[in-house]
């Protein structure tokens, strides 16, 4: 993503969001705290939106990435549709403003409470993954006496070799989606169904999706199945390719959006189907970072650990998928200005260290055996790319009330999210009482 992967920059050895300086920032409101940037968000979803432009698609963005209210509503704003998966997530698309005919709702133990709070709300599609949900969805829908819409999830057996295991959901052995051979019948049984309309199909390989050829060969595949199914008398306006696109976790390390368009647009452009996008990472990715403060530097034999106050309580991608996230002090002489963002940065006078949370588990890391330039205690950390499966993960493990959300826009700062208070720790067990 070569333009203006995301707004956060070094200037004079300082780090800002747009024109906010985050030292300032995290003195007035705290750390750790997670600072996103309005801008890149609303570039990101602009800039996805224009490469896919031709195809006129639904972009449904993944709240599941990133699903503070204020950002939700932020991409409302601009026309984005959402991508939920659970009745949680409805509601947040629902008070963001979102058009409810732009919501699709994925996910493989949808509840029969969550069900009905769809076809109520009057959402798009139901993205249906099995026989059983489906006859669910079409008998509560008959119940309501209100329609319901259904896409079928499709698992195309297509699979990105450098995706994480935890994080893979094309291939034929993970719990998602139907068979892509058993879709056929699928569309026989249920096709024509009175309370549940079964007219789109669903694809979602996983993510990250580091290339454009998975999704063509997934849709090779769907559209081959699209025609079957058309050539048996079965309707199919809406095909659904998910989402998965990569954010920059390094500098350019990801395709650009043209990149992906260029290999997926012309597959589509003459199919006669209306196209939905399901973006999550690519738009929250880059616009979001967590600062921390480091508490403690510690020499143990060989060992270094530089000890902050954010963990894999606020951010678990690195201790859960092995994730790599860019780290560097917000503060850095000129010499130690990052020139990008990598896994190896060959500056002088670098220290080898892993950074570490206070969490009481070994696993709790950010970043291991990483150069980085000497830090201090009350030093500011930036770990870079935390926008996307950030807060949306974090937890309260060893009783810690979880990080502030800020909104920089230029220069104005928005807390979109408190900061939690030991009373929030404890406020549902005060209110206990007999079943
Ligand atoms: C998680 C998910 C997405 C978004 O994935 P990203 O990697 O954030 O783009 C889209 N669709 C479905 C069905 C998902 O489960």
């Amino acid at each position: 993503m070569h333009l203006a992967m995301d707004q956060f920059h070094y200037r004079n050895g300082q780090l800002y969001c747009e024109q906010v300086d985050l030292c300032e920032l995290a003195d007035q409101v705290g750390t750790p705290a997670y600072v996103y940037s309005a801008g890149t968000l609303r570039h990101h979803y602009r800039a996805f939106a224009e490469a896919f432009a031709a195809l006129n698609p639904i972009i449904c963005y993944s709240i599941k990435s990133c699903g503070n209210l204020n950002i939700c509503q932020l991409l409302a704003e601009l026309g984005a549709g959402m991508d939920v998966v659970s009745g949680g997530e409805l509601y947040r698309a629902i008070e963001a403003g979102a058009d409810p005919s732009k919501i699709v709702y994925a996910g493989v133990g949808k509840t029969d409470q969550e069900i009905e709070q769809g076809i109520k709300a009057g959402i798009g599609w139901f993205n249906i993954e099995s026989e059983a949900e489906f006859e669910n969805i079409a008998a509560i829908a008959a119940r309501l006496g209100q329609p319901a819409r259904g896409a079928l999830r499709v698992n195309p057996d297509v699979a990105d070799q450098r995706t994480h295991a935890k994080t893979a959901t094309g291939h034929k052995h993970t719990k998602f989606g139907v068979n892509i051979d058993q879709t056929a019948i699928f569309f026989d049984t249920y096709g024509k169904n009175a309370h549940c309309e079964l007219d789109a199909i669903h694809l979602h390989i996983g993510s990250p999706i580091y290339s454009p050829e998975p999704y063509v060969q997934a849709i090779a595949k769907v559209l081959t199945l699209i025609a079957q199914l058309r050539a048996t008398g079965h309707v199919v306006r809406t095909l659904d390719i998910g989402g998965g696109f990569a954010a920059d976790y390094e500098t350019d390390a990801s395709p650009s959006y043209a990149e992906y368009a260029k290999a997926i647009v012309p597959l589509l452009q003459n199919e006669d189907l209306r196209v939905i996008l399901e973006p999550g990472r690519t738009i929250s990715g880059n616009a979001g970072v967590l600062l921390s403060r480091v508490q403690y530097v510690k020499q143990t034999g060989e060992k270094r650990f530089v000890i902050v106050d954010g963990g894999m309580h606020n951010l678990i991608r690195p201790a859960m998928y092995d994730a790599f996230h860019f780290i560097w002090p917000v503060r850095v002489d000129a010499r130690h200005v990052p020139p990008k963002r990598a896994q190896e940065i060959h500056l002088p006078d670098l220290v080898r260290a892993d950074v570490v949370g206070p969490i009481c588990e070994t696993g709790d890391v950010l970043a291991r055996d990483r150069a980085l330039p000497p830090v201090d205690r009350g030093d500011l950390l930036c770990i870079f790319t935390a926008g996307a499966y950030g807060m949306v993960m974090a937890s309260n493990y060893n009783s810690i009330p979880r990080p502030i959300e800020v909104l920089v826009d230029c220069n104005n700062t928005k807390i979109i999210r408190q900061r939690e208070s030991y009373m929030d720790l404890v406020a549902h067990e005060k209110c206990t009482g007999s079943v």
